[in-house]
Protein backbone atom coordinates (compact mmCIF):
# COMPACT_ATOMS: atom_id res chain seq x y z
CA UNK A 1 0.00 0.00 0.00
CA UNK A 2 3.37 2.27 -0.58
CA UNK A 3 1.85 3.61 -3.67
CA UNK A 4 -1.64 4.71 -4.30
CA UNK A 5 -3.26 4.59 -7.79
CA UNK A 6 -4.67 7.70 -8.97
CA UNK A 7 -8.67 6.23 -8.12
CA UNK A 8 -6.95 5.52 -4.49
CA UNK A 9 -5.70 8.80 -4.32
CA UNK A 10 -8.88 10.51 -5.44
CA UNK A 11 -10.75 8.36 -2.68
CA UNK A 12 -8.62 9.60 -0.22
CA UNK A 13 -8.86 12.66 -1.23
CA UNK A 14 -13.01 13.22 -1.06
CA UNK A 15 -13.20 11.21 1.93
CA UNK A 16 -10.03 13.27 3.74
CA UNK A 17 -12.10 16.34 2.65
CA UNK A 18 -15.50 15.87 3.52
CA UNK A 19 -17.42 16.16 6.66
CA UNK A 20 -18.01 13.15 8.68
CA UNK A 21 -14.83 11.37 7.22
CA UNK A 22 -14.40 8.23 8.75
CA UNK A 23 -11.21 8.56 11.21
CA UNK A 24 -13.21 11.59 12.92
CA UNK A 25 -16.29 9.23 13.72
CA UNK A 26 -14.01 6.17 14.52
CA UNK A 27 -12.92 9.21 17.29
CA UNK A 28 -16.28 10.06 17.77
CA UNK A 29 -17.70 6.18 18.35
CA UNK A 30 -14.98 5.40 20.75
CA UNK A 31 -15.62 8.95 22.55
CA UNK A 32 -19.16 8.27 22.78
CA UNK A 33 -19.01 4.31 24.26
CA UNK A 34 -16.74 5.54 26.86
CA UNK A 35 -19.30 8.22 28.26
CA UNK A 36 -17.61 11.45 26.90
CA UNK A 37 -20.02 14.29 25.23
CA UNK A 38 -18.74 16.66 22.63
CA UNK A 39 -20.05 19.00 19.85
CA UNK A 40 -19.23 18.61 16.83
CA UNK A 41 -18.56 21.49 13.73
CA UNK A 42 -18.30 23.86 16.13
CA UNK A 43 -17.87 26.33 13.64
CA UNK A 44 -17.61 29.83 16.64
CA UNK A 45 -13.80 28.18 17.47
CA UNK A 46 -10.23 29.07 15.44
CA UNK A 47 -9.95 26.69 12.74
CA UNK A 48 -13.26 24.91 13.52
CA UNK A 49 -12.66 21.60 15.52
CA UNK A 50 -14.07 18.39 14.59
CA UNK A 51 -14.70 17.77 18.52
CA UNK A 52 -15.21 20.19 21.14
CA UNK A 53 -15.49 18.62 24.82
CA UNK A 54 -16.53 21.40 27.12
CA UNK A 55 -16.36 19.62 29.67
CA UNK A 56 -12.02 18.58 29.52
CA UNK A 57 -11.97 22.04 28.09
CA UNK A 58 -10.44 20.19 24.63
CA UNK A 59 -11.15 20.76 21.37
CA UNK A 60 -9.88 17.56 18.66
CA UNK A 61 -9.04 17.85 15.24
CA UNK A 62 -8.37 14.50 13.56
CA UNK A 63 -6.15 15.74 10.26
CA UNK A 64 -5.79 13.94 6.96
CA UNK A 65 -1.93 13.55 7.33
CA UNK A 66 -1.86 14.86 3.15
CA UNK A 67 -3.95 17.59 3.63
CA UNK A 68 -2.21 19.35 6.74
CA UNK A 69 1.56 17.72 6.29
CA UNK A 70 1.98 14.86 8.50
CA UNK A 71 5.81 15.61 8.97
CA UNK A 72 7.33 12.16 8.08
CA UNK A 73 4.78 10.15 7.75
CA UNK A 74 4.13 7.62 5.01
CA UNK A 75 1.10 9.06 3.60
CA UNK A 76 2.41 12.32 3.24
CA UNK A 77 3.54 12.12 -0.19
CA UNK A 78 3.25 14.80 -2.65
CA UNK A 79 2.34 14.18 -6.31
CA UNK A 80 5.01 13.74 -8.28
CA UNK A 81 3.36 16.96 -10.76
CA UNK A 82 3.01 19.89 -9.90
CA UNK A 83 5.00 19.61 -6.52
CA UNK A 84 5.72 23.60 -6.11
CA UNK A 85 1.81 24.08 -5.80
CA UNK A 86 1.75 20.93 -3.44
CA UNK A 87 3.98 22.09 -1.18
CA UNK A 88 2.79 25.27 -0.80
CA UNK A 89 -0.83 24.43 -0.46
CA UNK A 90 0.26 21.80 2.04
CA UNK A 91 2.75 24.81 3.81
CA UNK A 92 -0.03 26.83 3.89
CA UNK A 93 -2.53 24.21 5.46
CA UNK A 94 0.15 23.68 8.16
CA UNK A 95 0.99 27.21 8.85
CA UNK A 96 -3.02 28.00 9.54
CA UNK A 97 -3.51 24.41 11.59
CA UNK A 98 -0.27 26.31 13.83
CA UNK A 99 -1.91 29.20 14.18
CA UNK A 100 -5.39 27.77 15.03
CA UNK A 101 -4.03 25.76 17.95
CA UNK A 102 -2.40 29.11 19.16
CA UNK A 103 -4.99 30.86 18.89
CA UNK A 104 -7.05 28.06 20.86
CA UNK A 105 -4.50 27.62 23.65
CA UNK A 106 -4.58 31.06 24.51
CA UNK A 107 -8.42 31.17 24.71
CA UNK A 108 -7.24 28.14 27.43
CA UNK A 109 -8.25 25.25 25.51
CA UNK A 110 -6.76 22.20 25.38
CA UNK A 111 -5.55 21.27 21.55
CA UNK A 112 -5.87 17.69 20.86
CA UNK A 113 -4.20 16.59 16.88
CA UNK A 114 -5.21 13.38 15.77
CA UNK A 115 -3.43 12.19 12.67
CA UNK A 116 -5.68 9.64 10.13
CA UNK A 117 -2.60 7.32 10.75
CA UNK A 118 -2.55 6.56 14.02
CA UNK A 119 -6.20 5.61 13.43
CA UNK A 120 -5.22 3.09 10.86
CA UNK A 121 -6.35 -0.36 12.71
CA UNK A 122 -3.37 -1.91 13.61
CA UNK A 123 -2.47 1.69 15.74
CA UNK A 124 -6.10 1.88 17.01
CA UNK A 125 -6.36 0.65 19.88
CA UNK A 126 -3.57 1.71 21.28
CA UNK A 127 -3.86 5.38 20.31
CA UNK A 128 -7.36 5.70 21.24
CA UNK A 129 -6.43 4.33 24.80
CA UNK A 130 -3.45 6.64 24.96
CA UNK A 131 -6.41 9.50 24.20
CA UNK A 132 -8.37 8.59 26.49
CA UNK A 133 -5.44 8.45 29.69
CA UNK A 134 -4.45 12.48 28.05
CA UNK A 135 -8.28 13.61 28.66
CA UNK A 136 -8.42 12.05 32.07
CA UNK A 137 -5.08 13.55 32.77
CA UNK A 138 -6.62 16.90 31.54
CA UNK A 139 -9.68 16.27 33.68
CA UNK A 140 -8.35 15.27 36.89
CA UNK A 141 -5.91 18.56 36.52
CA UNK A 142 -8.51 21.11 35.48
CA UNK A 143 -10.64 19.83 38.47
CA UNK A 144 -7.98 18.81 41.00
CA UNK A 145 -8.75 20.64 44.30
CA UNK A 146 -5.96 21.86 46.02
CA UNK A 147 -4.85 18.56 48.06
CA UNK A 148 -2.80 18.08 51.38
CA UNK A 149 0.81 16.95 50.93
CA UNK A 150 1.66 14.29 52.77
CA UNK A 151 4.69 14.51 54.61
CA UNK A 152 7.71 12.19 53.29
CA UNK A 153 9.48 10.01 55.00
CA UNK A 154 11.81 12.31 57.34
CA UNK A 155 8.92 14.44 58.41
CA UNK A 156 7.57 11.48 59.70
CA UNK A 157 10.65 10.17 61.94
CA UNK A 158 10.59 14.19 63.07
CA UNK A 159 7.28 13.40 63.64
CA UNK A 160 7.27 10.34 65.81
CA UNK A 161 10.78 11.21 67.34
CA UNK A 162 8.71 14.24 68.88
CA UNK A 163 5.89 12.45 70.07
CA UNK A 164 7.06 11.79 73.45
ZN1 LIG B 1 0.26 10.32 9.35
Amino acid sequence: MDVMTKQQRHNCMARIKGKNTKPELIVRRFLWSHGLRYRINYSRLPGKPDLVLTKYRTVIFVNGCFWHGHDGCRYYRLPKSNVEYWTSKIENNKARDQRDRELLSKMGWNVVQIWECQLLPKNRETYLESLLNLLDGIFLESHSVKRYALPDDDDLAIAAENSD
